[in-house]
């Protein structure tokens, strides 16, 4: 799994700072979370394909995390893009889009499928044989979701030495690789364990932006592998954080400790402050596993 932060901050665009996007790869898919103003850039600056993208995951209609996809929607058009797209954010988010195409008298040349999401319970909203998309509802001035990635269980790992020394055709790997037992020509049964090994343990990501401290969400985002939690203000600003229906980095680190979750990634910074170093410091006297993101920072887990 491998998380390519585009933007983390929150607001406006400045000259080294974007607003919240993120490429997220789980087994060679690749998912695009948010798509602030300037996503199209960062994409570019990553070396991200933009062929690679399908799914869209859009949080909120806040200018912040949408103003980009417009942008990107269209560049797909002039690139001759014909595979089909789809986007999953708020009722409205198709309006927002299709809107601007009809006033620009254009339209796509490929499939543009919108998945409106209205309700306040947790959703299955994507599923394929890797991974499956859960929304998290999240508090915040407008109606917005969380997102959580989970990865289904890889195929058992093929033991070559075990294979080759019991002398198996190859015609067989898929259905060792899928958990079967063999029988060799003289009627020995070969217990599976003896052919494989376990794969890598299924990874999870939670994505949660933006969001006042709301300890409902713990059920969704337990014991996630990666949690990444929006900390707009310090402590120093709680207050603020409250009004505006955002967190402190202490916050997000109270969520991630009652969680459960393995690693913190904050974001969704507040461009007031001078250094991000600081909301590490603060979350790490509350939970020790942190991250910072930063754009164009990446992480592997
Ligand atoms: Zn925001
Ligand atoms: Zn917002």
């Amino acid at each position: 799994m491998k998380l390519t932060i585009l933007g983390c901050y929150a607001a406006t665009p400045r000259t080294f700072t974007n607003p919240t996007s993120q490429v997220l790869e789980i087994r060679n898919r690749l998912f695009l979370i948010d798509c602030g103003e300037g996503t199209q850039v960062q994409l570019r600056k990553n070396k991200v394909k933009f062929s690679k993208i399908n799914h869209v995951f859009i949080s909120h209609l806040h200018g912040d995390h949408v103003y980009g996809l417009i942008g990107l929607v269209s560049t797909f058009m002039l690139l001759g893009r014909t595979a089909d797209l789809h986007i999953y954010g708020p009722v409205g988010i198709k309006e927002l889009v299709t809107m601007q195409l009809r006033l620009s008298n254009s339209w796509t040349t490929y499939g543009l499928y919108f998945h409106e999401l209205e309700s306040a319970e947790s959703q299955l909203i994507y599923e394929d044989d890797k991974v499956s998309v859960r929304t998290i509802p999240l508090k915040h001035r407008i109606y917005t979701n969380g997102f959580l990635f989970i990865e289904k269980p890889a195929e058992r790992k093929l033991n070559v030495e075990a294979v080759s020394k019991y002398k198996i055709d190859s015609i067989y790997y898929r259905k060792i690789k899928a958990g079967k037992d063999v029988k060799l020509d003289d009627g020995t049964v070969v217990p599976n364990i003896a052919l494989t090994f376990d794969p890598d343990h299924p990874k999870s990501y939670a994505f949660c932006s933006d969001t006042v401290y709301d300890e409902s969400i713990i059920p969704f985002i337990k014991d996630a592998d990666i949690l990444y939690h929006e900390s707009t203000f310090l402590e120093t600003e709680t207050l603020l954080a409250t009004k505006t229906m955002h967190s402190t980095a202490r916050q997000a680190a109270s969520i991630a400790k009652l969680a459960n979750v393995g690693t913190l990634v904050l974001g969704h910074y507040s461009t007031r402050y001078e250094s991000i170093e600081k909301f590490a410091d603060e979350a790490k006297t509350v939970f020790p596993n942190v991250l910072l993101a930063d754009d164009t920072r990446t992480f592997e887990f």
